[in-house]
Formats: C-alpha cells, structure tokens, sequence
C-alpha cells in the first residue's frame, strides 16, 4: 500500500464544501475522491462558478472543507489545528493569484522574500534564493522596482518566484494569466511549464481552453463535480 502512494502528493476522499448564502446551501465542491502524484501538472477547468477557486483554496490549505478528507504528502490535514496548518501551508505550498497580490510599498526583492519571514532559515540564505528566483523569472535588472514600475507580465513573474522561495512540494495558481494579454501569458505559462519540468507539481485553474492545454492533465469541473478528465 505504501509503495504504490509513493510520490503521492495529493489524495482527497469524499472531500466536499458548503457555503451558506441566505437561506440557501450551496454545494460549492460535490464529494470529491482525487489523487495528485508528485511532477504532475494540472489544468482545473471550468465555467465561473464551478468550484474551481474553492477547490484550489482547499488544496492550498487556504481554506478547510465542509467535510471528507484530504491528504497532502501523506499528511491528513483535517486534524491539524489552524497553526499547524499555517505552517504547513508555509512550507509545502506556493499561490499564485489572478491578481498578483503583491504589497505595493515593497521591492520586488522584498516581495520575494515574504514567505521567509516567517521561517527559520537565514536572511542572508533566503536573499540569495530570492535573488536566484528573480533572475531565473527574467528580472534580475528589476529587484529594487516597486510592483507599480513594473508591467503585469513581470508582476506576476515577481509573484511566481515569491511562490517558489521557499521550494514548496506544490504550487497553486487561479488564473494566473487572467489580468494579461496574450503574448504575456504564453510568456508565463512557458515559466510554469519549465518550473514543472525541473519537478514541481503544478494545480492550475483557468476557465480558459488554451492556458488549460498547457497542462498535461486537464480536469474539467462542473457545478462541483469532476465532469471530464484528460491526460495527454
Ligand atoms: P469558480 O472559481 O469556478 O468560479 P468558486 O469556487 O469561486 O467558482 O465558487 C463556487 C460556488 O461557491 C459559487 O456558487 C460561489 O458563489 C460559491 N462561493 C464561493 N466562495 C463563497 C463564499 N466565501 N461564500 C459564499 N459562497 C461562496
Ligand atoms: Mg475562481
């Protein structure tokens, strides 16, 4: 049993999520049984509406669900109390967000460096990753600008390395190309094919067919649920 969840990164069962709105319960995620290896990269499709966002927090530790289990790195993070999580969270996952979130007051550089403020490793170690990920997204020339002097493009690539600072097992993004054109996205999705070559398992939501094909396995939601499923 062991051997055959090796490299395993991800495995929910009957994972589900509610959400009260008024009077009304609405089934955000529908029982949910789901298993993510390791490397893998995965598209999560689907209309507005379908989920896709509520999902993606939960696997990211943003949020817990109503119900079922999940296990992440063998993990069951159900029972892990909210300081725990936040460790967790810290240490084996990296977001990315449509909208960059990046604190505008701050370097690029410094932006970077967020996640480590809250670990225990060295300034001086955590300065030379963030300036290693800076160059490896393309702006080497930009560690001192302000997310205001820089374009979405280079925003969201300051946002990518923040993500990757402290080598996280997953990386977590809800579309990450929707607030760019076109050419700029191809650009950033041609970083997160090659952040997933060098090993990262990368969970992706776009309701968009073309940033979907990007992934090899392509997850289509539908008022929940799992409504199709490809690996090419
Ligand atoms: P998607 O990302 O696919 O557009 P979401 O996961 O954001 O979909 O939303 C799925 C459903 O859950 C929607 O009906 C939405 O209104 C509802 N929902 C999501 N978050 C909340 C919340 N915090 N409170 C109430 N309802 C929510
Ligand atoms: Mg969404």
């Amino acid at each position: 049993m062991t051997h055959a969840q090796k490299g395993m990164l991800i495995r929910t069962r009957g994972l589900y999520r509610t959400f009260r709105q008024g009077d009304l319960t609405v089934e955000a995620v529908r029982p949910l049984d789901l298993e993510i290896s390791q490397g893998e990269f995965v598209a999560l499709q689907g209309a507005s509406g379908s989920g896709k966002s509520t999902l993606l927090h939960i696997l990211g530790l943003l949020d817990r669900p109503t119900g079922g289990s999940y296990h992440l790195q063998e993990r069951d993070v159900s029972t892990m109390s909210d300081d725990e999580l936040s460790d967790y969270r810290n240490r084996l996952t990296g977001f990315v967000f449509q909208n960059f979130y990046l604190i505008p007051y701050s370097t690029a550089l410094d932006n970077v460096l967020m996640p480590g403020l809250y670990s225990d490793i060295p300034l001086r170690t955590l300065r030379q990753r963030a300036v290693m990920l800076l160059e490896q997204v393309g702006l080497g020339d930009r560690m001192t600008f302000k997310p205001s002097s820089l374009s979405g493009g280079q925003q969201q690539r300051v946002a990518l390395a923040r993500a990757l600072l402290l080598d996280p097992a997953l990386i977590l993004a809800d579309e990450p190309t929707g607030q760019l054109d076109s050419a700029t996205s191809a650009d950033i999705l041609d970083l997160f094919g090659k952040i997933n070559e060098l090993g990262k398992t990368i969970v992706m939501v776009t309701h968009d067919k073309e940033t979907a094909a990007r992934a090899r396995r392509r997850i289509v939601f539908r008022d929940g649920q799992i409504e199709s499923e490809q690996v090419r």
